[in-house]
């Protein structure tokens, strides 16, 4: 296993953390997950929902210092909630860098001061002890040498972001909050960019937080249902598709019954599509 890639889902609810016996098979915790490169110094992370906390615990359970890069969608709850509950961020001797887009002209820096601020946390972005850089990121590709950065806007309510991350010639594209328009004729300029950006690519995790009847009585929530997600991305010669940002009020039964459909489905178009589950982990070969 040493030369594969590893995903680890820490978190694949949207929304809301919800804690109930029903959900607990695919997991309450909202969005993060950590994609493991070999030999790589620093952590990859995305998104800093509830699982980013169980991330941490985990962390720091060896004592050793830790080094990271942090890519956060955007500020929604659910893609943040964890972040003042990350052990590592208390540790001197850690660093982080993270990323996030802008949103109504603050930086990253002044949206986590807003979200650590009195009124709704104890504790502020300056009582964190790590070393911590905050990085507006802008649509253009980010190199780190051992992986690169794109990303696109996605159809969402604020500023988000889609990250392909390329690693050694693999490719990973997390597009938890994304609406697919039903109908690509209601919105073609958008549907073409998005199936550009994801040709092609290894893995595919996207938003699939709706059924296709939900999301007809849900349009412009910023979320896609699972069909369309399908529909749209069956014919680019895409490996894997992993469906994440589940819907709180979808239980264990309801997201079986989505993971049959598609099973049924997926054949000719995909190595595997699936409605992934919280601990889960995904290997890819390098
Ligand atoms: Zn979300
Ligand atoms: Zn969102």
């Amino acid at each position: 296993m040493e030369n594969n890639l590893k995903i680890r889902f820490w978190g694949v609810r949207g929304s809301t953390p919800c804690a109930n016996p029903e959900n607990m098979r695919y997991g309450g915790n909202t969005s993060c997950i950590q994609i493991s490169i070999p030999g790589a110094k620093k952590l990859l992370i995305a998104d800093c929902g509830t699982g980013f906390r169980n991330l941490g615990n985990e962390l720091t359970s060896n004592g050793k210092y830790i080094e990271g890069r942090v890519f956060i969608t955007h500020p929604h709850w659910d893609h943040l909630q964890g972040f003042p509950f990350f052990k590592p961020f208390y540790d001197s001797r850690n660093s982080f860098e993270v990323y996030m887009p802008p949103q109504d002209g603050d930086g990253c820096k002044k949206i986590l001061q807003g979200h650590l601020s009195n009124t709704f946390f104890p504790v502020s972005i300056d009582m964190l002890e790590c070393e911590l850089d905050c990085i507006t990121v802008v649509e253009q590709k980010m190199d780190f040498g051992d992986y690169s950065v794109d990303y696109m806007w996605a159809n969402h309510t604020v500023p988000t972001a889609i990250f392909k991350f390329n690693i050694q010639g693999k490719k990973i594209v997390f597009a938890p909050d994304n609406e697919l328009p039903i109908d690509a004729d209601d919105d073609p300029e958008f549907v073409d960019r998005f199936r550009e950006f994801v040709r092609g690519v290894d893995i595919l995790i996207h938003d699939a937080q709706f059924t296709k009847a939900q999301h007809q009585e849900r349009l412009g929530w910023g979320h896609s249902d699972w069909e369309t997600v399908f529909e749209t991305t069956k014919d680019l010669n895409i490996s894997r598709l992993c469906l994440t940002h589940h819907d709180p009020d979808h239980t264990d039964e309801n997201l079986d019954k989505i993971n049959f459909e598609l099973a049924s489905v997926k054949e000719e178009f995909f190595k595997e599509a699936s409605i992934v589950q919280e601990g889960q982990e995904i290997y890819l070969l390098l």
